[in-house]
């Protein structure tokens, strides 16, 4: 059966998601990323709500959805050139730029740092919510803390069954959480791979500064949400380089297999449940987290994911498995 809060969203759904976040309290919707646990970013209680609900812990700053760039702008104490010509060539889309904080913008949203997240999402159903509410929505993937992202309705209620309200906007276009990019000291850079690829960025600004992976300390300042496991299935990851049978044995049943070659399936036996993903990266990134979804809800106690290819168009998705597997 589906869950009582799912609701269309048409005019009456949306006067219901109004309502919810004029009251400080949270509402999800969705996003050509992932759904979204919105709530008015110039509000502290409804930020709260936001990481009482999740479990968020208190370090991890939020996202802030705006209408345009104009209302971006306005949240930000400074905008450099380089979020201007990145907010002109790439917004409406799954980019989130990393400014100065106005002081308006409470602390809270951006976990006490001088800075704040913003990013103008594409998805119709987020762009008429925020027309509707005529604020400014804080909205971290709608999922608990550490756990997978939502790219369905469906899959937020199972994840919060608490949600007073999800619009349902379908399944979600890029699957993938958005490219974060820090534009508030001198050149861009790259604090979270996501579904704007790299090269893209770079293409348009020219440079683009790509810590890298997996280096600690200086980055987990930075981008404080980065540092630890997250996105993660309940089943355990482990990376593969391919499905020979001794590697086969060693994983513990019962397993699924999550893989881009098509072949794969034919080397699995009866029990194992195997999905198998489109081999381009958009593709891939697109369809995984309702692979994981999927997997996680038949019970599997291991994933063994074939490993991606090296080079910088699958980092959003390496990115994704080596924090799953943390
Ligand atoms: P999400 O969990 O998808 O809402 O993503 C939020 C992530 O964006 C955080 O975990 C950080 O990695 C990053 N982020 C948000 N706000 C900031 C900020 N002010 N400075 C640096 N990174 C941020
Ligand atoms: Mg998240």
């Amino acid at each position: 059966m589906r869950p009582s809060q799912i609701v269309v969203p048409d005019t009456e759904g949306l006067s219901q998601a109004v309502t919810l976040l004029k009251g400080d309290k949270v509402c999800a919707f969705p996003t050509e990323t992932v759904y979204g646990l919105g709530a008015n970013a110039l509000s502290a209680a409804a930020i709260s709500a936001v990481y009482q609900l999740k479990g968020r812990p208190s370090w991890n700053p939020l996202i802030v959805h705006a209408r345009n760039a104009d209302m971006a702008r306005s949240l930000a104490a400074t905008w450099p050139d380089e979020a201007a010509e990145l907010a002109q060539r790439f917004w409406p889309g799954p980019l989130t730029l990393v400014v100065e904080r106005a002081a308006h913008v409470p602390a809270h949203v951006s976990a006490g740092s001088p800075t704040v997240a913003i990013r103008v999402p594409a998805h119709p159903v987020a762009q008429a919510l925020l027309e509707a509410c005529e604020l400014p929505l804080a909205a971290p993937s709608a999922n608990r803390s550490e756990g997978l992202s939502p790219t369905s309705a469906e899959h937020v209620v199972r994840s919060l069954p608490e949600v007073p309200l999800v619009l349902d906007g379908g399944r979600c276009r890029l699957g993938l959480e958005s490219t974060v990019v820090d534009v508030s000291c001198g050149t861009p850079r790259l604090l979270r791979p996501g579904a704007l690829a790299v090269a893209d960025i770079r293409a348009a600004v020219g440079v683009l500064d790509v810590p890298g992976h997996g280096s600690a300390h200086p980055e987990a300042v930075r981008s404080p949400g980065m540092s630890k496991r997250h996105y993660a299935p309940r089943a355990r990851i482990v990376l593969v380089a391919d499905f020979d049978k001794p590697t086969l044995q060693q994983l513990r049943s019962p397993l699924g297999i999550l893989t881009y070659h098509p072949s794969d399936a034919a080397v699995a036996d009866p029990d194992t449940r195997v999905e198998i993903l489109p081999a381009d990266p958009q593709g891939f990134g697109a369809e995984l987290y309702a692979a994981l979804h999927r997997l996680d809800e038949c019970g599997v106690s291991t994933i063994a994911v074939l490993a991606p290819p090296a080079g910088e168009g699958w980092l959003a998705v390496r990115d994704r498995f080596d924090r799953a597997a943390a």
